[in-house]
């Protein structure tokens, strides 16, 4: 089968899984725990509008799940339908930020990549995020200034209480005025772990949005 799992939409499916999981040994009733996995197959059939019967029926593994054990092999099988990331490079990178001149790329390893509805790293020396992501099928980068926050809050990718910071990006609206028009938002610091709670996509897309409208 081809790969047609997006990392948030397995985020998503794992989270239901975990639920069905949690059902069977929380709840007495069968009828009750047979409705229950129904509904969490919905949900996630609804991520897939236009699934294929093959797809569905790997899906559907999650109205069979009991013990520890049906969830984990559950786990592995929708991992191995999951659409990789692109693995980035260093040249990558420096195509996709041409206007910062010196780029601070970390180490990699393709596990770095395992994972991930957007790959992220932070300049320490220039207090700047750096972000990729592919959209519209395409890698583009973002960048914008990371402020670490002392607190806890939530997340605007995630939506996860964790240890984050204020993510703004500016825009040049004018280039003869030279006037710029910023949105920031609180993300998560460690963006790995951000990637293992994204179940959707909006507010990383919202950013997306924002620098393409307003610097045209
Ligand atoms: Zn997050």
């Amino acid at each position: 089968m081809d790969a047609f799992i997006q990392n948030h939409q397995y985020n998503e499916i794992i989270r239901q899984a975990k639920h069905v999981h949690n059902t069977r040994h929380t709840v007495n009733d069968d009828k009750v725990k047979k409705e229950f996995s129904f509904y969490c197959f919905d949900k996630i059939c609804g991520l897939f509008p236009a699934r294929a019967k093959e797809q569905e029926d790997l899906l559907a593994w999650i109205l069979s799940i009991e013990t520890e054990q049906d969830l984990l092999h559950y786990q592995e099988k929708i991992r191995e339908a999951v659409i990789p990331f692109p693995q980035v490079t260093d040249q990558t990178a420096k195509k996709l930020f041409k206007k910062t001149k010196k780029l601070h790329f970390p180490k990699t390893t393709p596990e770095t990549f395992e994972q991930l509805s957007y790959f992220s790293w932070l300049d320490t020396s220039s207090g700047k995020k750096f972000l990729i992501a592919e959209i519209d099928g395409e890698l583009k980068g973002l960048v914008g200034s990371f402020l670490p926050y002392n607190k806890k809050s939530i997340c605007h990718f995630c939506h996860h209480v964790a240890d984050v910071g204020l993510f703004t990006i500016d825009v040049k609206t004018n280039t003869k005025l030279q006037t710029y028009k910023s949105l920031g938002n609180y993300i998560c610091s460690d963006s790995a772990s951000c990637n293992q709670h994204l179940t959707e996509l909006d507010g990383l897309q919202a950013f997306y949005d924002y620098a393409k409208k307003t610097s045209n």
